[in-house]
């Protein structure tokens, strides 16, 4: 008898396990599957139209494509709706540990832990890279990274990859500025793991979020290098990556640098090389990677020749920390992420200076799933998309309202202290962009 209950005791106990776990992978099933359809359909959760719900990009997480098939920005493109996850078939649903860890932080983070602090990846550069030669004497960088909610191990392999891969005298300091994460990992377990690295690391904590835009404000604001590189907090920088960046600007002090960016898979965490591409964008103001042209990677330098861009991705660069300031940092009314790199950009190349992709400077950067606040990220890069159309875009601005008039409407705060800058420093006009930096952007009635 006894033999009897406990049997149907382990009986009902497994049930009730299969059926709990059944339970919660359909809820993850359910809420993965509505997500995805929400954005495939674009979601009404600003009531304005269906255009504003697209420019959700800052650039550096859409894989660059390889080089033949890099496509111009166009029509079918920006209609398109990016899924924000994007699992893969082989995802394993049964994992709860991975499905948990996607949904948080929008990639695959058993691999990322598996990985652990640090690794190797491999060089990714052109062989002709390798025997190009630099300046002994190279200012100073301070390497600013700001996080939030950021996957510790990803974290760290950011930190101990710039550690592992950057010569000590050129590296001034590592500034981490944490904007008000919430996950306990990123506390008394990522100071006592940073110990290792102490004399080079500064960690910031701010006491609200203050969004990308101005905690890196904060951490430019501290930082007492030449140079100021900004980074990601999922990278991994590769052999010679500093190095090129600084030399360039040694030379010109109003050159302003991004390394190629290589891409680290999502699901995979593999690094993988990515083809020369530029910078780019289109009239809805959607940042894209373009081809460069036959005669940029032609002729003596090849492929490793620095490559002119009409604008920079998210916002992975280098530029020289007086420079920087003097041109104005970012906008800080800008609010939260996105559209920042644009607007910098524009100010770069109308305003004096330069902007150029180094392609024998790599970085690998996750091109993790958005699974963020969609509606603030959406309100933000509205907004701030506005505040530069405002600033920047003079008569060209009606390109813009062409495509999604309902923006005409919409507020952008302030942009008195901007237009004054604009005036102080003397900048061109965007027609002058468009003709002498950025040509493929046409002006038309039509929907590019
Ligand atoms: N970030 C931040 N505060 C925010 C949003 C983002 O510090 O409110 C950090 C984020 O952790 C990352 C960097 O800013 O290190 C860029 O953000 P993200 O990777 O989401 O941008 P993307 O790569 O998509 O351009
Ligand atoms: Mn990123």
């Amino acid at each position: 008898m006894r033999n009897v209950v406990i049997r149907c005791f382990f009986c009902g106990s497994l049930t009730f396990g299969i059926c709990a776990a059944l339970l919660f992978l359909c809820f993850h099933y359910y809420h993965v599957s509505k997500w995805q359809e929400q954005t495939r359909e674009g979601t009404s959760v600003l009531f304005l139209d269906e255009k504003l719900q697209q420019p959700i990009s800052r650039g550096s997480w859409e894989t660059p494509t390889p080089h033949a098939s890099v496509q111009r920005p166009n029509e079918d493109e920006t209609k398109e709706q990016r899924p924000l996850l994007k699992l893969n078939k082989d995802f394993n649903y049964t994992d709860l540990e991975a499905v948990h860890g996607y949904l948080k932080y929008g990639f695959n983070v058993v691999i990322s832990k598996s990985l652990g602090k640090e690794r190797h990846v491999p060089d990714t550069r052109n062989k002709m890279c390798r025997t190009k030669h630099y300046p002994a004497r190279l200012p100073t960088a301070s390497i600013i990274i700001c996080f939030h909610n950021e996957e510790f191990n990803a974290l760290f392999r950011t930190v101990s990859s710039v550690m592992m891969l950057t010569p000590h005298r050129i590296l001034e300091e590592i500034i981490l500025v944490d904007d008000m994460s919430e996950f306990d990992d990123l506390k008394g377990k990522l100071d006592y793991h940073l110990e290792i690295f102490r004399g080079k690391i500064k960690l910031i904590r701010t006491k609200k979020r203050e969004g990308l835009i101005r905690a890196r404000l904060i951490g430019a604001s501290r930082a007492s290098g030449e140079v100021l590189v900004f980074l990601d907090s999922h990278c991994e920088v590769n052999k010679v990556w500093l190095e090129p960046l600084l030399a360039a600007i040694r030379e010109d002090h109003r050159m302003v640098v991004c390394p190629l960016i290589d891409v680290i898979d999502y699901m995979t965490l593999e690094y993988q090389p990515s083809p020369v591409v530029r910078g780019a964008f289109n009239w809805y103001l959607q940042f894209k990677w373009d081809n460069v042209f036959s005669y940029e990677v032609e002729g003596p330098e090849g492929p490793t020749r620095p490559i002119r861009s009409p604008v920079m991705a998210g916002g992975i660069f280098a530029m020289k920390r007086h420079y920087f300031n003097e041109l104005g940092q970012y906008d800080k009314g800008m609010n939260f992420w996105g559209g920042e790199n644009l607007e910098l950009s524009l100010r770069i190349w109308m305003c004096g200076g330069q902007l150029f992709i180094l392609p024998c400077s790599r970085v690998g950067h996750i091109n993790k799933q958005h699974n963020v606040d969609q509606t603030r990220v959406i309100r933000a890069v509205i907004y701030n998309n506005l505040r530069l159309v405002h600033v920047w875009l003079d008569e060209y601005k009606e390109q813009v309202f062409l495509r999604r008039p309902s923006l005409r409407s919409i507020p952008y705060g302030n942009i008195s202290e901007r237009v004054e800058l604009r005036k102080q420093l003397g900048c061109k006009s965007f027609q002058w962009y468009l003709e002498t930096v950025f040509p493929e952007l046409e002006a038309s009635n039509g929907s590019r």
